[in-house]
């Protein structure tokens, strides 16, 4: 075991690196943090025991003299005040090689790449942006690979004993009674590595930093829909790959459109003679304004469709742009607008009501 290994940290590294790494270490694998974990655990023992000898100026001196390189010579000078005779199950270790043997193993299955989480996240977009698709940058809080070991965790440097074996290439396991050795899996049985837990990570080849990430929102997204961008959560811890970022979308209202499925929806008003005699009249579109042809005899309420000029969809085609006309009587207030309107109704020959058929008020409830 290389207790520079195991804080992180290179060998000549300063008294206040060590602090710093054991520190860092130590809050992420405490047993409060981690409750049930027994991996956890035990990686915390070995942060601490690495901590206590390499902190300790004489007992530093000594471990990088060599002149402990066997376990057990190392625990007496390591171990005092510390009781690591019991097992994390509550056993008697038979000796500091079993249990590191143990604790060892667990940190090569702690190194396994995992994938990074999914970020959920709200967006706003007005109107436009989401019936044309528009590249939005979003502020995003989140892991994202390590520079310094480019998210893998380790960084290549002096190849140094194992720390798992101890330089033996293999390591020993106990079955009932049987007492047995095997290849070391953290070297492969070569008994050397090249490869160091990258300082700025501690292994977990992840920070997190804030940005800001343009993402590309396709034409034609909907209100209370959620959008998945690929690859865009969490970066994947040791190497693993990333989550994705999840969008929780909302679509401001807009002062003229409105949207009914792939169509587009406009009020327009018209005057009565408009309406009456037909015209031409400017009117928004979402390509910009276009001309509204208004035929003769237009009634309230009816509906027209301008083709094409609605929601936009990545496969090319296009949703209407349908015009809701609704009429809107002018205010009458002067003598000559009120003659005319008398006599306009005097011609007037359609009778408007005539779906109600002939009615009396002898017929109609009493008062
Ligand atoms: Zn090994
Ligand atoms: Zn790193």
């Amino acid at each position: 075991m290389n207790l520079y290994m195991v804080l992180g940290v290179a060998r000549e590294a300063s008294d206040d690196e060590i602090k710093r790494a054991y520190k860092r270490l130590a809050r992420r694998f405490h047993p409060n943090v981690n409750p049930g974990d027994a991996d956890a655990a035990r990686v915390y023992r070995e942060v601490v025991e690495a901590f206590e000898t390499l902190s300790h100026p004489e007992r530093r001196r000594a471990y990088d003299s060599g002149a402990f390189s066997e376990v057990h010579v190392t625990a007496s000078v390591a171990f005092e005040g510390f009781d690591f005779t019991q097992r994390a199950d509550g056993s008697q270790a038979s000796t500091f090689g079993d249990l590191f043997g143990e604790v060892m193993h667990a940190r090569v299955r702690r190194q396994e790449p995992e994938r990074g989480a999914d970020l959920h996240e709200r967006l706003a977009l007005s109107f436009e942006q989401a019936m044309r698709g528009a590249t939005v940058g979003i502020r995003l809080t989140r892991l994202e690979p390590c520079g310094p070991c480019a998210g893998r965790g380790a960084v290549a440097g002096p190849e140094v004993r194992c720390y798992a074996c101890d330089g033996a290439g293999h390591v020993r396991g106990t079955r009932g009674h049987m007492v047995f050795a095997r290849a070391c899996s953290a070297c492969g049985g070569g008994g050397t590595l090249r490869v160091h837990v990258c300082q700025a990570c501690g292994g977990e080849g992840v920070g997190v930093r804030a940005d800001i990430v343009p993402v590309d929102i396709p034409p034609g997204v909907r209100d209370a829909t959620e959008l998945t961008v690929p690859g865009q959560g969490h970066a994947g811890r040791r190497g693993g790959g990333p989550g994705d970022l999840r969008l929780a979308i909302h679509v401001e209202s807009h002062r003229f459109f409105r949207r009914d499925g792939d169509d587009v929806v406009i009020d327009v008003p018209l005057a009565v003679h408009e309406a009456a005699l037909g015209t031409r009249v400017p009117i928004p579109s979402p390509d910009g304004p276009v001309v509204f042809r208004v035929p003769p005899g237009t009634q309230s309420g009816q509906r027209f469709r301008v083709r094409e000029r609605g929601i936009r969809f990545r496969h090319g085609q296009r949703g209407d742009l349908v015009v809701d006309v609704r009429i809107v009587l002018p205010s009458v207030i002067d003598e000559r607008s009120k003659e005319l309107l008398r006599e306009f109704g005097t011609l007037q020959t359609d009778n408007v009501r005539a779906h109600f058929g002939e009615l009396t008020l002898e017929n109609g409830p009493r008062p």
